[in-house]
């Protein structure tokens, strides 16, 4: 059994004590489980909260630290406007425009694509806010894996005071990049990039740009790098295709280099994390019977931009209508309904080849600035 006092989250750490108490027996038996606290799961709690029984669990400490660019893009920003996001979200600058730069070709443009620029942290920690009471929220709970008969789904998981098998009608992984949901359900392993990120003093002088850097001389492997200034500091982030060698060593080669041509200070902390790799849409997978996947553990993150804030809160929220609109047959539901956002993903691994190849930064470089802009907004 779970022990409450030391598996339950708070849901806020702003000295307000736990949203929920939690104070009684825990759940061995509910309608819906959702792996992962993130955007994607936050969103599918909040709704079938109100419906159902529902458990959320998370493997991390709540609220959590996710390395991210903090970049909220148009689509995100609207969809989060029916929560009325609050101001301490965001960070100075508010607002950062996307800007594509090439050391070696000399590509420097900034587009019209805007993003809010927000703390991470304070984000996750307020989507947790919007889960109804009603929803047992569990954190340090590790998913392990289940077994499903035509009526039940018996999962396993793995608290800080031992195993626990929980029975529901409904999983929904939202357990992103390194998702075991998904594993369980391909039956097999997927592919992902890997992510470093140095928070550094932020140079006085750096513009309010979120930077998409590539260079050449890194070598093999080196995706590309991202920069953008976040308050009193700025976050500089490479990015690694599966595979790829030495890694650490070439964000050291990388941090070398923008030091000296940003000014940045020393680094402060370096985190590193997953994001799932989107070659096509066949990599979008929406699950299997009750067992529904969403957010980046379904295959919902740009293939071309890593964008996977805005796909997570809509396809999270998706996820629980299918299930509330046809409870018998969700996933038949859940994949019509997320069709858009899986056409969506389709279109942009198509412009895959566009950025990876170094005669795709010429003709980006040659492009009027309008169609640069439109076509980065698709990205
Ligand atoms: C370095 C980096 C920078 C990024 N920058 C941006 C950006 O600027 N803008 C943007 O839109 N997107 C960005 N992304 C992508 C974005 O962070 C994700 O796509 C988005 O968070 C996905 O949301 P999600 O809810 O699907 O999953 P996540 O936010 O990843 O949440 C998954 C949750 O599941 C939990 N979990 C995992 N395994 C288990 C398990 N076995 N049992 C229980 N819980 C488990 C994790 O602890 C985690 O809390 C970035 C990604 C990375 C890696």
């Amino acid at each position: 059994m779970l022990e409450h006092d030391r598996a339950t989250c708070s849901r806020s750490n702003k000295g307000e004590g736990p949203l929920q108490s939690n104070s009684h027996a825990p759940t061995a038996e509910v309608d819906a489980l959702i792996v992962g606290a993130g955007p994607a799961g936050c969103m599918a709690a909040r709704r079938l909260g109100k419906a159902m029984r529902v458990l959320l669990v998370d493997s991390s400490a709540l609220p959590r630290s996710k390395p991210c660019g903090g970049a909220l893009n148009p689509y995100s920003w609207k969809f989060l406007q029916q929560f009325g996001p609050p101001r301490h979200l965001f960070l100075d600058p508010e607002e950062v425009k996307f800007r594509w730069v090439d050391f070696d070709s000399k590509l420097n443009r900034i587009t019209e694509l805007e993003f809010k620029n927000v703390s991470r942290e304070a984000f996750d920690e307020w989507l947790l806010s919007l889960i109804p009471d009603t929803v047992e929220v569990r954190d340090k709970t590790r998913f392990l894996g289940y077994e499903s008969n035509c009526h039940l789904t018996k999962v396993r998981l793995e608290t800080p005071t031992g195993g626990l098998t929980v029975s529901t009608r409904y999983v929904i992984g939202a357990d992103g990049a390194l998702s075991q949901v998904r594993r369980r359900v391909l039956g097999g392993d997927f592919a992902t990039y890997a992510c470093i990120q140095d928070w550094v003093e932020r140079p006085a002088s750096m513009p309010p740009y979120f930077d998409c850097i590539r260079i050449k001389g890194i070598g093999d492997g080196h995706a590309y790098t991202y920069a953008v200034p976040k308050g009193e500091a700025a976050l500089v982030g490479s990015v690694f295709y599966p595979g790829a060698t030495a890694q650490k060593a070439k964000h050291g080669q990388v941090m070398e280099m923008l030091r000296d041509r940003l000014g940045l200070g020393p680094t402060t902390k370096r985190e590193s994390a997953a994001a799932l790799q989107v070659r096509s849409g066949r990599d979008v997978i929406f699950g299997d019977g009750k067992v529904l996947l969403t957010g980046e553990a379904a295959g919902f993150i740009s293939p071309t931009s890593g964008e996977g804030i805005s796909y997570a809160l809509a396809t999270g929220d998706l996820c629980a209508q299918a299930i509330l609109a046809e409870p018998d047959r969700p996933l038949e539901k859940y994949r019509a309904m997320s069709a858009g956002p899986a056409r969506n993903i389709t279109r942009k691994a198509r412009k895959l080849a566009l950025l990876e190849y170094r005669a795709g930064h010429a003709v980006l470089a040659a492009m009027p600035l309008g169609i640069l802009s439109w076509m980065t907004k698709r990205l």
